[in-house]
């Protein structure tokens, strides 16, 4: 979708200061939290794909997890097209409108139902066909949707390649029609060779099904042509968050510089030239987060101000926000 376009659709999803923390046993009597997600605030417009990166265990998955309620977040709100989603209808309303595509296409389908069942699962949780017919009907329409023939609605998901699960789990994603689509890293468990084809019918899906993604991936590079904004992650909160193109070429924050020189180079001259910066240590636990800048063990250019005081998330430039002192 273009910049303009996008600028126009209404906001969908909109997610104000959500945190998710968990008590983790540390001894006895003794509970410590986990800070998987403290305080994420932003808006997916209607047709748009917002990018969600950071290394493993920054909190992205949590945070797609938490704004569909399967966990109830400790605080914070969640609007999705207008309604302040609560138990109770607004969360039903949720469950219709919003799915999820996991990112384990092996794990995530049960191996003893039938493509068939897999696919209509949402049809019966919402009831959303009449009678058998219609049933099968819509299933045929989903597979085909996704890439996949109707004759292959027998079959059991262990007899489907890895990219071929992953469509099964699209098809069962889109059962319920939903407007909004949480992409939890949907090609990582895949070959290099089969993530394109997938990326592929995501944003085909979207361009057809005018649907919105939150696409959660650890990799820049996998992000960058399917987002229309990218916000990263570290340790629970976003550093940086910018339109797509903006965040390639004038990223801010240190530590999206360092995702970005990690980002493989197809060209051998300029990526000879090319600056890695490899981050040293590593990635603080989440129960035990830093003081002030909570990146400064890792940052090449932090100062005293930064292990004093948390730097907030302003805005820099029109729609680019990152959250360091320096800047
Ligand atoms: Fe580095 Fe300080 Fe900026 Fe944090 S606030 S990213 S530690 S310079």
């Amino acid at each position: 979708m273009t910049e303009t376009a996008q600028a126009n659709n209404k906001i969908l999803l909109d997610v104000r200061d959500l945190k998710q923390h968990f008590p983790i046993a540390t001894g006895f009597f003794k509970t410590s939290m986990l800070k998987a997600v403290d305080g994420v605030s932003f808006s997916i417009r209607a047709g748009e794909t917002l990018g969600l990166v950071g290394e493993s265990g920054c909190g992205k998955t949590t945070v797609g997890r938490s704004l569909l309620y399967l966990y109830t977040p400790t605080s914070g709100e969640v609007v999705f097209d207008g309604a302040r989603i609560a138990p109770g209808p607004t969360l039903d309303m949720l469950r219709r409108r919003a799915q999820i595509v996991f990112q384990d296409p092996y794990s995530a389908l049960n191996p003893r139902m039938t493509v068939s069942d897999i696919v209509a699962e949402p049809l019966d949780v919402h009831k959303l066909t009449s009678d058998k017919n219609e049933r099968t009907e819509r299933v045929q329409a989903l597979l085909n949707l996704v890439g996949l023939s109707s004759e292959q609605a027998t079959r059991y998901a262990h007899e489907f390649s890895g990219g071929q699960r992953q469509r099964i789990g699209i098809a069962r994603a889109l059962a319920s029609k939903p407007e909004f689509i949480v992409c939890d890293e949907p090609v990582s468990a895949l070959d290099v060779s089969i993530q394109a084809q997938v990326l592929n019918t995501l944003e085909d899906l979207q361009a057809r099904l005018g649907l919105s993604y939150l696409f959660i991936a650890h990799d820049l590079s996998v992000v960058k042509h399917i987002s229309n904004r990218i916000a990263v992650m570290y340790l629970g909160r976003i550093v940086e968050l910018a339109p797509s193109i903006e965040l390639h070429r004038h990223a801010q924050h240190p530590y999206t510089l360092s995702l970005l020189s990690a980002v493989p180079i197809p060209d051998p001259d300029r990526s000879r030239k090319a600056r890695r910066i490899i981050l040293s240590g590593d990635v603080p636990s989440p129960m035990n987060v830093p003081s002030g800048c909570s990146f400064r063990t890792r940052c090449s250019m932090a100062n005293d101000i930064c292990a004093g005081e948390a730097p907030s998330l302003r805005e820099i430039s029109p729609g680019h926000y990152a959250s360091c002192h320096l800047l």
